[in-house]
């Protein structure tokens, strides 16, 4: 891949000012790690994230697309192609009455203070998820008991270079952390979600309650990706991990969480091969004690 061919075709585009070339995607992740992305785009609008689309599928770029990064771990090797974010353009919030409308790049914590605001429930749980509403919708991120399952309607995306489609919740096939769109090649530009009217000082009281179980359980304040196990079906992956005597092994500077060990956390500068140590180290014992195969939670990202 020639980088100034690419960079003339984004001139002639006009879209060279949204474009950064060989990006450490460390800084576009919760856990702090991962190497360069030869090309990065934050497109403002979506005719210019059609424009880079399509310049990728010329020239045969690969491309993935990044929320906040808090489900990734970014191998250290970077990525050899583009990385599309939406943080910055795909910001809207449109409210009618229990109806809103969010762009791919919202941040989840935020529509749920927003939504707190207009007194409307049904993000309750998503109060202190890091991520945006593009990799929510992917992952179906949830809380306990709820989910994005329980309040999307439909899902814009792009899909090849220029076609918009729309998908309502029955076609998505929303199961625990996924949905149909996940490991396809689309990117998710807005959503429907339909809330309740609610109660401010009820909906304000679940918040409440989410963010002290997290303050609680979970390591917030050191860096991390969230859970890095799916729980295996009648398991917690966090007890397996303990009972494997794996709680507070560290390699480098990465370490099993001592607070909940379904986490890894980057105490300074864990190299991705550190995270991935602990990873496998994890999977290993499991397996071998209890014959059970976990399966990852974590997204890895980038050339191995
Ligand atoms: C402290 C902490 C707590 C967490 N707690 C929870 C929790 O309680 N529940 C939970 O479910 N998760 C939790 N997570 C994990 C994570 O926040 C969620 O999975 C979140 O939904 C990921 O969103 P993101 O924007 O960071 O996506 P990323 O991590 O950037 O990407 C995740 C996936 O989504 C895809 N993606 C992102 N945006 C788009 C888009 N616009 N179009 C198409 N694909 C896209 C990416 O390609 C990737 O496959 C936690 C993470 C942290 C760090």
């Amino acid at each position: 891949m020639n980088i100034d061919i690419i960079k003339n075709e984004c001139n002639k585009q006009g879209i060279n000012r949204i474009i950064k070339y060989n990006e450490p995607l460390k800084s576009h992740t919760s856990l702090r790690i991962g190497g360069p992305a030869d090309f990065f785009c934050c497109p403002d609008n979506i005719e210019d994230l059609k424009k880079v689309v399509s310049i990728s599928q010329e020239h045969n770029i690969p491309f993935w697309v990044i929320g906040n990064g808090t489900n990734l771990l970014i191998l250290d090797s970077g990525v050899r192609g583009l990385v599309i974010n939406l943080n910055k353009g795909f910001k809207k919030i449109e409210f009618s009455d229990k109806i809103v409308k969010v762009g791919a790049g919202v941040s989840l914590a935020y529509l749920s203070k927003i939504a707190l605001n207009k007194e409307l429930s049904g993000l309750e749980f998503a109060c202190n998820i890091p991520g945006t509403l593009g990799g929510a919708i992917i992952n179906n991120a949830g809380f306990r008991e709820n989910c994005m399952a329980d309040v999307v309607q439909n899902v814009t995306f792009l899909i090849g270079e220029n076609k918009i489609e729309k998908a309502s919740k029955s076609n998505l096939n929303f199961n625990y952390r996924e949905c149909n769109l996940k490991g396809k090649s689309v990117i998710i530009l807005e959503a429907t979600l339909l809330l309740k009217k609610g109660n401010r000082e009820e909906i304000e009281l679940k918040i409440k309650e989410n963010i002290k179980i997290r303050e609680t359980k979970q390591p917030l304040h050191k860096l991390n990706a969230g859970s890095i196990f799916k729980n295996p079906p009648g398991y917690y992956a966090g007890e397996l991990v303990e009972k494997v005597g794996t709680k507070g092994l560290s390699r480098g500077k990465a370490e099993i969480s001592l607070k909940h060990a379904n986490f890894i956390i980057n105490n300074g500068d864990a190299s991705s091969g550190d995270v991935l140590y602990l990873i496998e180290e994890i999977e290993k014992r499991v397996k071998k004690n209890f014959g059970i195969k976990l399966e990852r939670e974590i997204e890895i990202l980038g050339e191995p």
